[in-house]
């Protein structure tokens, strides 16, 4: 076990944060558990990936009964979302960066569309960059 008294430390701040935002929801729900740090790494593709909290201090992932906890918003960094909290339903909300959304269009279409079987049409998959590249304007009946 590597610095136990940093980690101790960790593990009170991060039961506190966790307590803090389940606290916000639901009081009802709030549990202690063990956090496990074992010097848990993250990579993407290779590449090390150092998890960092809103002020880039670093963040360090634990394990809660061998399942291992990491900061959401380093991850979805890693992955190329966007990563947003919704405090009035709890919810972490990833999304994919709009420029790197597919879309649809057709060979000599002027709109790009969401659906891909918007008007019955034969489509294929190009980026949202690509058709807007193109001039396309958004489909009135499928993008929202
Ligand atoms: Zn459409």
């Amino acid at each position: 076990m590597k610095n136990t008294t940093r980690s101790f430390i960790s593990g009170i701040l991060v039961t506190l944060s966790v307590l803090g935002v389940i606290g916000a929801a639901a009081a009802a729900s709030q549990q202690t558990a063990t956090l496990d740090y074992a010097d848990i790494k993250i990579t993407m593709d290779g590449q090390v990936v150092t998890p960092t909290d809103a002020n880039g201090a670093a963040v360090e992932p634990f394990a809660i009964s061998g399942t291992t906890y990491l900061p959401v918003r380093a991850v979805a960094k890693a992955l190329g979302l966007d990563v947003t909290w919704d405090s009035a339903t709890s919810t972490v909300v990833l999304t994919t960066p709009e420029a790197e959304k597919s879309v649809y269009i057709t060979r000599t279409g002027e709109k790009y569309h969401y659906d891909s079987n918007c008007n019955g049409g034969t489509y294929w998959a190009v980026p949202f960059e690509t058709a807007t590249g193109m001039g396309l304007e958004p489909c009135s009946k499928c993008v929202h």
